[in-house]
């Protein structure tokens, strides 16, 4: 899970890391009394939206910049009034860009030099790896490209742990010498202990900026974590109601389903990941697009079923249902009866194809023939997805 740069500099905030003082903004009258709280200016906008290069992005409106500086608060009202509620188109959104409806307002310190830091995990050697750059600010893989030897990395045993004198290493390394290096190396220790504490899969600091050459900045923040620890860290998971962007997805959430978006045209609900992601690729196969990725569970109950329905239906983009369980601890007579009773309250308008397999599949079959419900269904997998995929393409 991803988090609003907003909302990443709140909690490395806590850690003790350099945050310019600031706040988030929903209209434009707000933007403004943040502004007029801060000292002095200049000040920065900037568009909150989960993706980077927004300082190069372009607005839909034309007007350029998801990052911009401003002199005077009328300045950041006017601004803020641009952003909000446009959509922004960075290098990292795909043509159709994100809608911004928050922007952070904060103080723009003078910068003397931008740098790069970033804590993630080396899948390959199976540890955290800190990585430092003299070349901040920038695209850091057009960095890796052209210029690998600007770019540091210390490996560290997660056992040992990380020590000052790595972080001291790793800052001469990106060219921090004299009253920088103890600073620089208390910002990389700060992070380190973040990223373990909080469970993170990565901190991103990019641009860690030097201010007045004796002070450092975290300038903008890119941070994930790993969901399965969430249940550890409830301020974090509070977070997934701000960052869950898909009106779909906010939905199933609520619900305790699985449930991932897509741009395809058949809705599909499946238990397991693995036969899930299995099923997005049959119907590939056979010439279909997934519309989403859910995946129920193994013990879902009737309600979640019934939200299920309702979700898939809910999407105009959906022209069939596919419904796609493994009878395992769950049996398929259970299941037969959760579908059609699903089915018979929530009245889908596109034909509803189902497989059943697993522990009394031959009695959920013949539930779901007994139910004079136009519900199609299938024995083998292949017979199933070319189904599913005919049943779309007649609606
Ligand atoms: P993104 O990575 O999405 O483009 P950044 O926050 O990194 O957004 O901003 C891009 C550039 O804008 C930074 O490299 C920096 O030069 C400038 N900038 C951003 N925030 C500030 C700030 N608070 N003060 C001064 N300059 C800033
Ligand atoms: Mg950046």
């Amino acid at each position: 899970m991803n988090v609003f740069e907003y909302q990443a500099r709140d909690l490395l905030g806590q850690y003790g890391l350099p945050i310019p003082v600031g706040g988030v903004a929903t209209s434009p009258e707000e933007a403004r009394h943040i502004a007029e709280r801060l000292a002095k200016g200049p000040f920065v906008v900037k568009a909150q939206i989960l993706a980077g290069g927004r300082g190069k992005g372009r607005f839909l409106s034309g007007f350029s910049g998801g990052v911009r500086l401003c002199s005077h608060p009328a300045e950041v009202e006017e601004i803020a009034r641009v952003m909000l509620g446009g959509v922004l188109v960075t290098m990292q959104t795909g043509p159709e860009g994100r809608s911004v409806n928050k922007v952070l307002v904060a103080e723009a310190p003078q910068i003397s030099r931008e740098l790069y830091l970033a804590i993630l995990i080396d899948r390959g050697r199976r540890c955290p790896v800190v990585i430092g750059s003299a070349q901040g600010g920038v695209d850091i893989e057009e960095v890796a490209r052209k210029d690998p030897e600007a770019i540091h990395r210390i490996w560290v045993d997660p056992q040992v742990g990380f020590w000052p004198y790595q972080a001291r290493e790793l800052a001469m390394r990106m060219g921090l010498h004299g009253p920088l290096l103890n600073p620089a190396a208390d910002v990389i220790v700060r992070l380190y202990r973040f990223f373990c504490e909080c469970d993170a899969s990565l901190s991103e600091v990019n641009p860690l900026a030097v201010i007045e050459n004796e002070k450092f900045a975290v300038i903008d923040a890119k941070i994930g974590f790993d969901e399965n620890a969430l249940f550890r860290h409830p301020e974090i998971a509070a977070c997934r109601n701000e960052v869950v962007e898909d009106a779909r997805e906010a939905e199933a959430l609520k619900a305790g389903l699985n449930y991932v978006g897509l741009s395809g045209e058949i809705g599909c609900m499946v238990n397991g990941a693995g036969l899930a992601m299995a099923t997005m690729d049959i119907l590939h196969r056979y010439g279909g697009e997934p519309a989403n990725f859910l995946d129920v569970g193994g013990g879902a109950d009737q309600n979640q079923v019934t939200k299920a329905f309702a979700i898939l239906m809910a999407d105009p983009k959906v022209r069939a249902i596919f419904v796609h369980i493994f009878g395992g601890i769950m049996q398929c007579d259970v299941i037969a009866r959760g579908i059609v009773e699903a089915v018979s309250h929530t009245k889908p308008k596109v034909p509803v194809v189902v497989r059943l397999q697993g522990t009394n599949f031959e009695e959920g079959k013949a539930i779901l023939h007994q139910s004079d419900l136009l519900i199609r269904t299938a024995d083998d997998l292949a017979e199933a997805a070319q189904k599913a995929v005919a049943a779309a393409r007649e609606t």
